[in-house]
C-alpha cells in the first residue's frame, strides 16, 4: 500500500544516509546478500526467474529465526492463540467464497509502444516520487490524494485521464501512449490430477488466511477454544505480481505469517486497536527505532474489510508496507458457510447465542521482514586511523536473529588449540548455532563473521591451554576481553533469548 505522508526526521542519521544514497544502499544490500550466501536469484544458472529468489545458507537461518521469533510471540507467549499448517492447495471453491476469483485484481495499464504493463497505483506513485524529489511535494500530495479518491471509486476512466493530464510516461519507451485501465487477476492457477483423469483447475493460494478460515471449526472444537481466540500460521503464498521489483520486497512466491483472531461481533474496533498496538510493539522489540515506522490507514478498503491499516517501515526505497492489520468482519466465515453449506457458527456459552465470529487479522510478509531486518543491520563502517585506512561491512543483527551466534576460532591449526576449540564447539552447538574455522588470519576471520552478522567470536590461543580462558570479541563494539571458557555459553545465551 502507498505511503500516505512522508514526515522525515531530518535529525536522524538514517535520513541523511537515505538522502545521500538510498538506491546505492539497496544495491549494496542485494550484492552483499549474494556474496555472503543470504539470497540468490532463483535458478541463476539459467539467468534467474523474475521476482523469485532462493535463500542460501545464512539467509535460510535468518529466515527461520525471524519466523520462529514471530511464532513464539504469536502462539507460545499468548494465552489463546494456536498454530496450524494448512496445505497450499485448497478446494477451488475456497477462492470463489473468499472473493479472490472475482476481486483479487489490480487496475493495470499498458503502454502501447513498449508493451510494458504497470499497476496504475505504482505508475502514479512513481511519478509522485519524482515530483517530490524535485521539490514539488504539495503537487505530489495532491496527485496521490486524487489517485486515492479515484481508486476508492473504482473510476478507471478517471485514473486514465489523470495519467494523461499529468503526461506520465513509460520509463521504458518514454511515451504516454496508454491503453485503457483494466483489472488483472493475480492468482496463479494449475491443474490437479493427471491429464487422463478429469483435470480440475486449482489455484496456488494468494494468502495463507483461507487455510485458517476453512479450519476454524476443526481447531475450535478439537482445541475446545473459547472466543476470543486466534489461529496463526506461516507459509508460502503466490501472486502473479505485474510489477515485481525491489528485490525480496515484491516477489511472486513469498512467505506470509498470519494470525486470524476470532471475536464477538461488535468488539472488532477494540480488538483492531489492540492488535495495531501489539504488532507495532513486536516490530519495536527488534530494536528498530520508532521513527522508522508509521501507520497508514487504508482509504480504499479491500472487499472483506471494515477497517484496515498498514505498518510501514522506512526501507531504503522509502516508507513501504511490511504488515497489514485488517478488521475482516464475518465476511470470510459467512461466505464459506454459504458456499460449503456447512454451518460455521460458534456457540457462545456466556451469551447463550450462536453467531458467526468476526475476525481481526494481522498479516506480515516474512520476506519483507527479512529485508527490513537487513536494511537495519547493514552498515559500512570506516575504521581508518591516522596511519591506516580501514573499513568493514557489518550486519548488526539483533543476536536472537543472527544466523550464527558464536564463531569459535583457534589462533593456529596446531599445538592442541583446535582440540580445545572443538571441545567448546561440542559444548555449545546443541544450544545455539556455532561456526568453527581454522583458516586465515584472525583479523580476516573476524571480518567474515562481521559480514554475516555473527555477534560473538571466541579465539582460542596459547594462554587458553594454560588457564582455560579465551578472548571474546563483540561484533558491534569490536571490543575484546578475556573470559573463562566456562562462561561462554551463558554470555551468548543471555543475549539470544
Ligand atoms: P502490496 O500493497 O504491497 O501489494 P498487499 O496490501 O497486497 O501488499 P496483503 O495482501 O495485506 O499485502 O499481504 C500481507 C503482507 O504480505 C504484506 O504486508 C506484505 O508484507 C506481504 N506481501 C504481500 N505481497 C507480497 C509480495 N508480492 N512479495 C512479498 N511480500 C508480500
Amino acid at each position: 500500500m502507498r505511503p500516505k505522508e512522508l514526515v522525515p526526521d531530518v535529525q536522524s542519521p538514517y535520513f541523511c544516509s537515505l538522502m545521500a544514497n538510498d538506491h546505492q544502499r539497496l544495491q549494496a544490500i542485494i550484492s552483499h546478500c549474494k556474496e555472503y550466501g543470504f539470497i540468490f536469484p532463483s535458478s541463476e544458472i539459467y539467468d534467474g526467474l523474475s521476482a523469485v529468489y532462493d535463500y542460501g545458507q545464512y539467509g535460510s537461518e535468518l529466515k527461520k529465526n525471524i519466523r520462529d521469533y514471530w511464532w513464539k510471540h504469536m502462539t507460545q507467549l499468548q494465552d489463546n492463540i494456536v498454530g496450524i499448517d494448512a496445505a497450499i492447495f485448497m478446494h477451488p471453491t475456497t477462492w470463489k467464497a473468499s472473493g479472490h476469483v472475482d476481486n483479487f485484481s489490480d487496475p493495470m495499464i499498458d503502454n502501447k509502444d513498449s508493451q510494458k504493463r504497470y499497476r496504475v497505483d505504482h505508475l502514479i506513485e512513481g511519478f509522485a516520487d519524482e515530483l517530490e524529489a524535485s521539490g514539488r511535494k504539495s503537487e505530489a500530495d495532491a496527485l496521490l490524494a486524487e489517485m486515492d479518491k479515484l481508486l476508492a471509486a473504482s473510476d478507471f476512466e478517471g485514473l486514465k485521464k489523470l495519467i494523461e493530464e499529468k503526461n506520465i510516461k513509460c520509463s521504458v519507451g518514454g511515451t504516454a501512449n496508454w491503453s485503457e485501465v483494466r483489472q488483472f487477476n493475480l492468482m496463479f492457477s494449475t491443474q490437479l490430477g493427471s491429464v487422463s483423469e478429469e483435470a480440475s483447475e486449482i489455484y496456488l493460494r494468494p494468502e495463507t488466511a483461507q487455510g485458517i478460515f476453512v479450519n476454524f471449526l476443526n481447531v475450535q472444537k478439537t482445541g475446545r477454544l473459547k472466543i476470543p481466540f486466534g489461529i496463526a500460521q506461516t507459509g508460502k503464498a503466490f501472486r502473479n505480481e505485474i510489477v515485481a521489483r525491489q528485490f525480496i520486497f515484491r516477489m511472486r512466491e513469498f512467505e506470509q505469517m498470519e494470525m486470524q483472531f476470532f471475536i464477538r461481533p461488535g468488539t472488532q474496533k477494540q480488538w483492531y486497536e489492540h492488535w495495531k498496538e501489539a504488532r507495532m510493539n513486536w516490530h519495536l522489540s527488534l530494536g528498530i527505532s520508532p521513527d522508522k515506522f508509521r501507520f497508514h490507514d487504508h482509504v480504499k478498503l479491500a472487499h472483506y474489510a471494515d477497517a484496515a491499516c498498514d505498518i510501514e517501515y522506512a526501507f531504503p526505497m522509502g516508507f513501504r508496507e511490511v504488515e497489514g492489520i485488517h478488521s475482516r468482519t464475518d465476511f470470510d466465515l459467512k461466505n464459506h458457510q454459504e458456499y460449503s453449506k456447512k454451518k460455521l457458527t460458534y456457540f457462545d456459552t456466556e451469551l447463550n447465542q450462536h453467531y458467526i465470529p468476526y475476525v481481526v487479522e494481522t498479516s506480515i510478509g516474512l520476506d519483507r521482514t527479512i529485508l527490513m531486518v537487513l536494511s537495519e543491520a547493514y552498515l559500512e563502517e570506516d575504521l581508518s586511523t591516522a596511519d591506516k585506512k580501514d573499513s568493514r561491512v557489518v550486519l548488526k543483527f539483533p543476536p536472537k536473529l543472527a544466523p550464527i551466534k558464536l564463531a569459535i576460532l583457534p589462533l593456529v591449526k596446531k599445538d592442541g588449540l583446535p582440540e580445545i576449540a572443538k571441545e567448546i564447539l561440542a559444548s555449545c552447538r546443541s544450544r545455539f548455532r556455532c561456526f568453527y574455522e581454522e583458516k586465515d588470519t584472525i583479523g580476516k576471520r573476524y571480518r567474515r563473521m562481521d559480514a554475516i552478522g555473527t555477534p560473538f567470536s571466541v579465539t582460542v590461543d596459547y594462554q587458553s591451554a594454560q588457564d582455560q580462558t579465551v578472548t571474546i570479541r563483540y561484533r558491534d563494539s569490536m571490543k575484546q576481553e578475556r573470559i573463562p571458557i566456562d562462561a561462554i555459553r551463558e554470555i551468548v545465551e543471555k543475549q539470544i533469548l
